[in-house]
């Protein structure tokens, strides 16, 4: 048994619904009714691989009881203080409430860790309360539909990393729980659920000769496929990789074999970023695989800089951390190096790996992750043209020669990156820098970090 979860949220939010899908028993009652007496209750849970014990902490909502508020904060700090993982469930198409920040309060002060879902998301209904969601401060959350089963995949993703790290931990103690975790063969459970089929996320590790892109691969592909060394001369063929990467589907461009093809031709250099910029193309998240001891070169810059114009989701890691001494120095010359060299990324994660003992793939793997949601982002319009309207009063466009600039109307045309449209008057005299102003604002406002965004402005007379 590899983890605990806890389900915690308000009442009718969809706990219990969630607890029967992920147990697959009947075990929990779920009612519209408010007043039906519950307690904790646990069962042997499972998504996909993954087999753990979920905790139910439905049933706060015991009627007519001047307790309620003690009842309902010790029952939830007990099922808090038992997980390692806390499922905070709030409802979608009601929005955040009072009595859900009353719980996000518990969350922040006792959980080990904090997975934030939106239920009830099935359809478009539940977009402003997803939306409103991320103002708990409790990063991103899923869109779950508990009833349709929808969002077990994003769930199962968030929950791979997790779980081997919490596995990890609970080797070394006593079992939390004596509950039975045995098969159960009547379990009607996700038997046909799998970690989705879908395309697998293309990913592409670039950087200057010798970084560590073959090693990282082969720690990431899990086996000796890439051939890695400083022997030069080994011929292959391009090609890339599938790959599990901790529970995510991954296709993996192979550039450092393209390179070492390359360097029996003796021109490294040149064709090394030639192979760069063809990895580009082929990815969604690029990942910028700087050696410590010489980051940020031109090569690296001026890769990373053709990933942000490619409109490419961009990670920068930075490789070989074990033969750092002063780690926290370090770590901060590197962030320095980076918003100087590379504002056009401003916000892209910089994660710190080894490849060759493996530490920090898991943050690698987050930050891929998370980097491709980001890119795949879509902000509805309601929200961004709100959002236009508070952007404007704070710091109203200028007007040249007294004629005022007007924002009227914003869209968000397309994903992959995320690009946006400003219907306006006066384009041709909207400064850079409030160009600037905005993308800035919807990176930071829409949790937006390591995409590019795209902004352009459409004359409306
Ligand atoms: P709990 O009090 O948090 O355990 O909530 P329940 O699981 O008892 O669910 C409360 C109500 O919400 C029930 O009527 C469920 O059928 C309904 N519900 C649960 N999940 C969903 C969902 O994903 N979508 C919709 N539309 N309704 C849901
Ligand atoms: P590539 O040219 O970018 O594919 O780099 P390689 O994977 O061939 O690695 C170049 C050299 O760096 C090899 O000698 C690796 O063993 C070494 N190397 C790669 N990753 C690490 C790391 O995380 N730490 C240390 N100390 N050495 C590494």
């Amino acid at each position: 048994m590899s983890f605990t979860l806890a389900i915690v949220g308000r009442p009718n939010v969809g706990k219990s619904t969630l607890f029967n899908r992920l147990v697959g028993k009947r075990l929990a009652l779920v009612d519209d009714q408010p007043g039906v007496t519950r307690d904790l209750r646990e069962g042997q849970g499972r998504l996909g691989d993954l087999r753990f014990i979920v905790v139910d902490s439905a049933g706060l909502e015991l009627v007519d009881d001047d307790s309620l508020q003690g009842r309902m904060r010790r029952l939830t700090e007990r099922a808090v203080d038992e997980a390692d993982i806390c499922l905070f469930v709030i409802d979608a198409r009601v929005g955040v409430t009072a009595a859900d920040e009353y719980f996000a309060d518990i969350l922040r002060k006792r959980a080990k860790h904090v997975i934030l879902a939106a239920n009830k998301a099935e359809g478009r209904a539940g977009e402003a309360g997803v939306l409103e969601a991320y103002g708990l401060g409790l990063g991103e959350p899923l869109r779950l539909s508990a009833e349709h089963g929808e969002g077990m995949d994003d769930l199962y993703r968030v929950l791979v990393p997790l779980a081997d790290v919490f596995e990890a931990e609970n080797v070394h103690q006593a079992p939390v729980t004596d509950v039975d975790v045995s098969e159960d063969d009547d379990a009607e459970d996700l038997e046909d659920w799998r970690p989705s089929a879908a395309k697998p996320l293309q990913i592409a590790v670039i950087g200057r000769p010798n970084a560590g892109k073959s090693t990282l691969i082969n720690k990431i592909i899990g086996e000796d496929r890439l051939l890695t060394g400083p022997e030069a001369g080994i011929t292959r063929d391009s090609i890339s990789v599938s790959a599990d990467f901790m529970g995510t589907p991954i296709r993996i461009f192979d550039t450092a074999g393209m390179r070492k093809k390359a360097r029996v031709t003796d021109k490294v250099e040149k064709l090394s970023v030639a192979d760069g910029l063809r990895a580009v193309r082929f990815a969604e998240v690029v990942v910028v695989l700087l050696d410590v001891g010489i980051p940020f070169e031109q090569q690296d810059l001026r890769i990373a800089d053709f990933a942000e114009t490619e409109g490419r989701a961009v990670v920068i890691a930075a490789n070989k951390w074990d033969l750092e001494d002063d780690k926290p120095q370090k770590l901060n010359e590197l962030r320095e190096a980076f918003e100087r060299l590379l504002p056009q990324l401003k916000g892209a994660p910089l994660v710190t790996v080894s490849a060759r003992t493996g530490k920090g793939l898991d943050r690698l793997h987050n930050a891929i992750i998370k980097a491709h949601d980001v890119w795949n982002r879509r902000v509805p319009t309601a929200r961004l043209n709100q959002w236009l309207g508070a952007m404007t009063e704070a710091h109203p466009p200028p007007a040249p020669g007294g004629r005022r600039i007007r924002l009227r109307y914003m869209t968000q045309i397309k994903t992959r990156p995320p690009a946006f449209v400003v219907m306006a008057t006066h384009t041709d005299k909207i400064p850079d820098s409030y160009a600037r102003y905005l993308v800035n604002g919807l990176r930071a406002d829409f949790d937006m970090p390591g995409t590019p965004i795209r902004l352009t402005f459409r004359d409306q007379g």
